[in-house]
This record gives structure tokens, sequence and C-alpha cells, in this order.
């Protein structure tokens, strides 16, 4: 038994417009400091306002958002007793709004044991919207959360498939003014989540259609997105694209990029759609042989001429290398600016983190330790995988 779980979604120009309607009496909204300084949550705020609604912010989620931080936040929810919770910027703030709803709703519940078991009886006393304000984490679709232990240095995926979103408001005019290395970023995000979606062990009918088309939608409209500001159309397409993938990956999983992405960005802090897509081509060309077809399908669904085969798999690494260079994004650890000596350092506990990580489980193979290790260093080098 398989299930597609996804919130309604109001997407397009003026999207945003929605919140107008909303019924209730309180909001939190759960975001950054950015969104307040670049005139976001004001605009949110406004919105709401017209529906009658009271206003609250909690504007302290970082980057990489900690477990004390959602603990500061459910504080906060319980003082203010929202009926609606909003997450609103990238990732980080959509899933930390995540788990102080979880933890708002079931004080009797630590952040790290939100696990996809058993029920956790939400919705009632808030309900849950997520507005992106990125084009990549899919989050605002996803009920995965991740958040960081900040003493073991650690990234943790957590989530109950209950926690996620009533509706996501997908409107492109809130990724408008997203600086070109955020919109590389976490456009590769969004391609990681097409491309592992498509081809981890859990992917099914449902899933594939979505992965392949954002897949398309990544290749064509991100190099416009990120040279050009003010392409709408391909800002609009790349917002459309991370929610597609979102919903792919979401009900699917993903796979040994993310384990190694979440591993390296828990110990160097490296932006989670650069250490991601970082590392897509080298676990592609590990697995071209498992799983030839369905890399060539996705190299065929971006527009690239289907060679098929091991040869269709690696060239396809190849385009996804191509893709970060046009980008300005690297393509090995070393140009992600990491010292060799820093990064040896760490490799026992890089490849134990990706060994441990949830995603690990749904990849087209279990890699053993020793080829984990390999596969980090070859990232580190930017050599291709020969073995
Ligand atoms: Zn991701």
């Amino acid at each position: 038994m398989w299930n597609f779980v996804s919130p309604r979604i109001v997407f397009g120009e003026g999207a945003l417009d929605a919140l107008d309607e909303l019924q209730g009496k309180r909001a939190l909204v759960v975001t950054d400091v950015n969104m307040v300084r670049i005139g976001l949550v004001d605009k949110v705020r406004a919105h709401l306002k017209k529906a009658g609604i009271e206003v609250n912010v909690f504007d302290q989620v970082e980057p990489d958002p900690s477990v004390q931080t959602v603990l500061q936040g459910a504080e906060m929810a319980r003082h203010v007793q929202p009926d609606w919770i909003v997450g609103l910027g990238g990732g980080s703030p959509m899933d930390t709004a995540k788990a102080i709803w979880v933890l708002y709703e079931r004080p009797d519940i630590e952040p790290a044991a939100i696990g996809p078991v058993g029920e956790l009886g939400l919705r009632k006393k808030a309900r849950l919207i997520t507005i992106p304000t990125t084009s990549g984490t899919g989050a605002e679709v996803t009920w995965g959360i991740v958040l960081t232990d900040t003493t073991e240095k650690r990234k943790m995926g957590l989530g109950h498939p209950e926690n996620i979103a009533d509706i996501a408001i997908v409107d492109p005019e809130m990724a408008i003014g997203m600086p070109p290395r955020l919109t590389a970023d976490t456009g590769l995000d969004a391609l990681v989540h097409a491309v592992e979606g498509y081809t981890c062990s859990w992917h099914t009918d449902l899933t594939d259609g979505l992965c392949l088309h954002a897949t398309r939608l990544v290749f064509k409209y991100l190099p416009r997105a990120v040279s050009n500001d003010r392409d709408t159309e391909a800002r609009e397409r790349m917002h459309n694209a991370a929610t597609c993938a979102g919903l792919g990956f979401g009900n699917a999983m993903a796979s040994m990029a993310h384990a190694m992405g979440h591993s390296l960005g828990g110990a160097f802090h490296v932006p989670h759609g650069r250490a991601v897509a970082l590392f897509l081509p080298y676990t592609i060309e590990f697995f071209s042989r498992q799983a030839p077809e369905r890399f060539a399908e996705l190299a065929a669904s971006a527009g690239f001429a289907n060679t098929g085969g091991e040869q269709a798999a690696r060239e396809f690494a190849h385009h996804i290398r191509d893709l970060c260079r046009q980008i300005g994004n690297p393509t090995s650890v070393s140009e992600a600016g990491i010292g060799r000596k820093d990064y040896e350092g760490q490799l026992d506990k890089l490849v134990d983190d990706a060994l441990n990580d949830t995603q690990m489980v749904t990849a087209v193979r279990a890699p053993s330790r020793e080829e984990t290790r390999k596969l980090f260093l070859y990232a580190y080098e930017g050599r291709s995988v020969d073995f």
C-alpha cells in the first residue's frame, strides 16, 4: 500500500491573495530576519490582516535550523495560541514551522522524536500554511523536517505525514528578489529531488511523471533564472518545478546524494542545494550499472540524446556537471572551498553520517563503507567514478 500526500496548492501569479479568505483569529508567522528585512513578512501580514487575522512573527530561524530554535518557536506558539502557523521563507523556516506546529499540538514530544510512525493527532489547535520564497527545497509540499543537532554537528531527518501543510502558496512573486547564487543553489536542489525521486527504490507511477517533468523544467529554466532575475517566465517555471519535484520525491524518497550532502552540510555548512548537487553526478556514475535506464529516461526527458545503457547514465552525470558550471556552482568539494586537511580530518564522520542518513535507505543499492569513503574522495577531487 502506498500513499500520496499533498497540501492544497495555490500557485501562479496572485496566489498570495488566497490568504485574504482565510478563516481564523491568530497567525504565527515562522520566518527569518531576512524575510522581515526585504519586506516579505509585511506583504504576508497585509494579506492576513485583510482576513481579520492577528499576526505574530517568530523570525529567529537560522540556516540549518537547530532543535533549540524549534523549542523557542514552540514556546512562542504556546504563548500566542495561533490557529494558523505560516512557514515563510526557504526550506529552513518552512521545516521549522512544521516542527513548531507539532510541538505546539503535542507538547509531550521532543523535536528529535518526530518520526513517521503512529498517529500525531494534529490540527486540533492549528493548521499550517507554507509560502516558499526560494525555488527548490519543495518543503512547501513535503512532510520531511531537517533539523541540525548542533552539539553533534549532524543533520536529522524527521517528520510525519500528518505534519504536511494544509495549504501551500506557490506565488512566483515571492521568489522574484532571490540573488543569483541562491537561485542557483536552490534550483539545483529541485533537480536533485527530481533525479533522486525518480531513481530511488520507493519511486511509483504517481511520482515518476512529476520527477521527469521537473527535471525538464530545471534544465530549461534554471540558467535563465540565474542569469536574468527579471525573466519572470523562468522564475515562475522554476517555482513550479520546485513544487513538482517536492511532490515527486516527497512521496517517494531521495537517495545517496542527499545522504552525502546532509553529511557535508552538517560538518561544513555548505548550503543544502550546493552540497547535494555537487554529489549527484558521482552517485549517478556509481549507480550507472544498476539502474542505467532510469537515468537515461531522465536525460531523454531533459532533451538529451538517449544513447541507452550505462553510457547514457554517465553522460547524464556530465550534463548535470555542465549545468552546475554554467550557473557558477562547484562540481567538486575542493571547488566548494573546503580545505583538504579539514576534509580528510572529518572523513570518517562524513562517511558515518552519510551511511546513517535516512535517505540512504532508498538508494539504488546499499553502498559499502569503503565505497562511500571512495565516493567522498572522488567528489573531493572531481574525478569521475570508475569503480
Ligand atoms: Zn534537497
